[in-house]
């Protein structure tokens, strides 16, 4: 046994609830983030990062203790330091935390964007783990209802981009003002409902009604169909406030949909709260992102006064989305050119190749695997190589390579300072005609690779006259 009672050389699996991402989906999901991040910096976020856990009392006191979040989700420990901390259920907190440490809050907006895992302890299905990627905005220092507008633009534009059909569902929480006294009236509608409501539906509404409100159970939508709702009960601040920022998307052109039973898990929402469907998901994962605005954090965790607004994205979600759709993006290439070594003299060379073949941005390897040069043809257009460069006995005696056209199926023998620019000028052309490009060039492109004063159409090694024996290193 180890120290954790696996018996030694048994295997081990990720924590239930992870996610292994591979290639090339890993890459694929990074696009994806990057799309979401280049949105954000578009529209002046600034990176800004922090750690991955905090102090318990801040999600306790931030989130807010009645969440389920807090209450059932939190990985929490204590250190061996004895404090207890808590791997962030999400990132707002941990972001207002650090603004005001480092005295970047109470003068003036501040737009900042992060990227990293969140964790929370549910039960996992597709779309929903215990440890999340969430690409997240936030804008600390206004109350303008212009602001929300803006934030909520940035990650329409964000699902325009990524070209994922969402569905923005829209309401306005109230504010210290209004929300108390909607508040108690809710809490009487519901206690008037009596004992037709679960105990555990009491319980929760007791502690925070407006979470009945968003319960999935249809028979407690049932019950609460005729509950008082927060939009009737805006007080004047409020109603201006959510009529601009609706005016001001309608000028964007970004619709919504009126969710009016729409509370979302934090209870630090106020005025503008929103979240993003995917309209091709299932509902217990159709949330892809949402947000709103969270007057008041800033002093409830010990800051100034400092008004924001933000919103958070669900990365895995996202590519869920993208996937079902069959719209992911393609992954970047890995292999645009493969140098190939067919003697031992011509390592040497082959690795300066590649170093410079790298410097000029196309993606170049080696194998370093024992083949033969059919093998390595084909593995080189398994892996979607572009291009091959055959550094074989004959070429170096001359201070040449073979470079061959793997689309075009042409081949020609270049000076080694002209190898670089060859292959760039073959990687171009196939960008240019991509995606389905390379195909339109196998069959079509005339064989025209060879630079100028390269020697013409020279045949060094051509790998369709080779037999696998004939060429094995
Ligand atoms: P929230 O922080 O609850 O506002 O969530 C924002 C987004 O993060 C959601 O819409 C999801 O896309 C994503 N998210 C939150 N929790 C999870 C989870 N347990 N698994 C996967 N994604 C999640």
């Amino acid at each position: 046994m180890d120290a954790g009672g696996a018996p030694l050389h048994s295997r081990f699996e990720g924590p239930k609830g992870t996610f292994d991402y591979l290639p090339p989906l890993a890459d694929v999901r990074a696009r994806v983030e990057l799309t979401m991040l280049e949105q954000a910096r578009l529209a002046g976020y600034q990176r800004m990062e922090t750690p991955i856990f905090e102090e318990t009392g801040l999600f306790a006191r931030g989130v807010g203790q009645s969440t389920d979040v807090v209450q059932k989700e939190m990985y929490t420990f204590t250190d061996k330091g004895g404090r207890s901390v808590t791997l962030r259920p999400e990132l707002t907190a941990g972001a207002v935390r650090a603004l005001i440490e480092h005295g970047r809050l109470g003068g003036g907006l501040v737009k900042v964007a992060f990227s990293g895992p969140g964790f929370r302890y549910e039960r996992p299905q597709a779309g929903r783990q215990r440890q999340f990627h969430q690409v997240d905005i936030e804008a600390i220092g206004s109350a303008d209802p212009a602001l929300d507008a803006d934030v909520i633009l940035v990650g329409h534009e964000v699902f325009r981009t990524l070209g994922i059909a969402v569905t923005l569902l829209l309401t306005s929480l109230g504010d210290a003002e209004c929300r108390p006294v909607y508040r108690q009236r809710l809490l009487e509608f519901l206690r008037g409902l009596g004992d037709k409501l679960p105990s555990e539906v009491r319980a929760r509404a007791e502690q925070n009604p407006l979470r009945v409100l968003d319960m999935k159970d249809p028979y407690v939508q049932e019950l609460t169909a005729d509950a008082p709702l927060m939009r009737d009960s805006l007080c004047k601040a409020c109603r201006e406030h959510d009529d601009t920022v609706r005016y001001l998307l309608g000028e964007a052109g970004v619709g919504w949909t009126e969710a009016p039973r729409l509370v979302r898990g934090l209870d630090y929402y106020m005025r503008t709260t929103f979240e993003w469907q995917a309209e091709a998901l299932d509902a217990a994962q159709n949330a892809l992102g949402g947000g709103g605005r969270y007057d008041g954090l800033s002093e409830l965790v010990g800051g100034p006064p400092a008004p924001g607004v933000g919103w958070a994205l669900g990365l895995d979600r996202t590519v869920l989305a993208l996937e079902r759709a069959g719209a992911l993006p393609e992954a970047p290439p890995q292999l645009q050119a493969l140098v190939l070594p067919l003697t031992p003299a011509a390592q040497g060379t082959a690795v300066k190749l590649v170093r410079d073949l790298r410097r000029a941005g196309v993606a170049a390897d080696q194998p370093y695997a024992d083949r033969t040069l059919r093998g390595h043809m084909k593995a080189a257009a398994k892996a979607g190589a572009l291009a091959v460069v055959l550094l074989g006995e004959e070429e170096l005696a001359d201070g040449q390579a073979s470079v061959r056209d793997m689309a075009a199926r042409d081949q020609v023998r270049v000076p080694l300072d002209s190898v670089v620019p060859t292959v760039a000028r073959i990687a171009a052309t196939a960008g240019d005609l991509a995606p389905g490009g390379r195909e339109g060039g196998a069959s079509g492109r005339p064989g025209s690779a060879g630079p100028p004063g390269a020697g013409g159409a020279a045949v060094g090694i051509d790998p369709s006259d080779t037999d696998d024996q004939g060429a094995a290193p």
